[in-house]
């Protein structure tokens, strides 16, 4: 099979990432005979610096013309000065609102108990969770926006809005889901407080009319957010806005392990976007210190969702399992000098898939 894909490297461990998951990439092509056709597009802070725009002409069209896209992650220091609307940030916002990938999928599994982690190991056992996160709707796209006025009168504003058809087809997604999982969805709102979340518990619950063999449980996100760290066991697919679930992700990679083990998948449109959860950790960046994981599990659910190759992706995420399991793993997870570089284990799992 030709395996086509966009590649946005993106900014600061963005690259450092994408290498790493590239060499798995290659180890699947010959392991399994596939052939690869990857480009790199300068994306983001990239983008900019290479044409003034974080999202420049030639890489949006490239982003449409392959079945799947593969990034690593924006953001830079260097332009944090910018104006709101011209932060090269805004390119995933509007890369998200192109390929129309309404559906966000964030699984959180709890494979590896880190020596550095703040959860007791009886806390992290069974967890198995997937957070389907509202992707293109939701505070991050409402109109109007924007600051203005003049000393004590500047203010600023964002709009929270949610069409019941956003809400309907990313239910969806979360019920369905749920069906090859152990049944259960946790809805999470701030339905006491906004309207936006009062349509989304409105709708959800019709939604789940559909679908009788699927427990559905609305919880407030301020409940969702004490659940996640109390009793993480119990949540099985856990469904949420954009804003929401973006802040429920960040804490929840801590029952992974760490922000670098996270991966995702945006699906929904005709092209599907993988990418970690995190940043581009200006903090670490061209220091061999960032975790390849999350980036190289992104991956494996590329192979699984748009090229619908399982035997592949369960080889990635088995190679995973084996380098967490013989302790390759970067500092994030590792007590004080006992990590190892990012290329080292991403080399390691690129050698488990070929000698599988
Ligand atoms: P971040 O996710 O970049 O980093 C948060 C913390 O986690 C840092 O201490 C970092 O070193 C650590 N970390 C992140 N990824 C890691 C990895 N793979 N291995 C080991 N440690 C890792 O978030 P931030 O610092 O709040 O933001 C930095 C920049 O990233 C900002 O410009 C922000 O806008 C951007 N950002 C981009 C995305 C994205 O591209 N999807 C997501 C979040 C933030």
């Amino acid at each position: 099979m030709k395996l086509a894909i966009t590649i946005l490297p993106g900014d600061g461990i963005g690259p450092e990432v994408v290498a790493e998951a590239m060499k798995t990439l290659d180890a699947v092509a010959s392991k399994f005979g596939h052939e690869t056709e990857t480009t790199p597009y300068p994306f983001g802070s990239a983008g900019y610096d290479a044409s003034g725009k974080g999202f420049p002409d030639e890489t949006r069209d490239a982003c449409t013309s392959a079945p799947a896209i593969f990034l690593g992650s924006v953001g830079d220091p260097r332009h944090d000065h910018l104006p709101p609307n011209e932060r090269p940030e805004l390119a995933l916002l509007a890369l998200r609102r192109l390929i129309d990938s309404f559906a966000n999928l964030r699984p959180v599994i709890s494979q590896f108990v880190s020596p550095t982690s703040p959860f007791k190991p009886e806390t992290l056992e069974g967890v198995d969770l997937l957070i389907v996160r509202e992707l293109t709707g939701g505070l991050y796209f409402g109109e109007p926006r924007g600051i203005s006025g003049e000393g004590e009168d500047r203010q600023a504003v964002n709009t929270l809005t949610y069409h019941t058809k956003e809400i309907v087809r990313v239910a969806r997604v979360a019920f369905e889901a749920a069906k090859g999982r152990r049944r259960h969805v946790t809805s999470v709102d701030k339905a006491n407080v906004l309207e936006t979340s009062k349509l989304w518990r409105e709708v959800v619950t019709e939604v789940a009319k559909d679908y009788p063999d699927i427990t559905l449980e609305h919880m407030l996100v301020d409940r969702a957010a004490m659940e996640l760290v109390a009793k993480p066991s119990k949540i099985d697919v856990l469904l949420t806005s954009n804003l929401f679930g973006d802040i429920l992700s960040d804490e929840a990679s801590m029952l992974a392990g760490s922000l670098g083990m996270l991966p995702s998948a945006s699906l929904g449109g005709a092209v599907g976007l993988y990418e970690p959860v995190h940043g581009s950790a200006p903090d670490i960046v061209g220091k061999g210190l960032a975790n390849p994981i999350g980036a190289i599990a992104s991956l494996a659910m590329m192979l699984r969702y748009t090229f619908e190759l399982e035997d592949e992706a369960r080889a990635v995420e088995r190679a995973i399992e084996s380098a967490l399991a013989k302790g390759y793993i970067t500092s994030d997870l590792a007590l004080e000098g006992k990590g190892r570089s990012t290329e080292e284990v991403g080399d390691h799992i690129a050698k488990s898939v070929r000698n599988a």
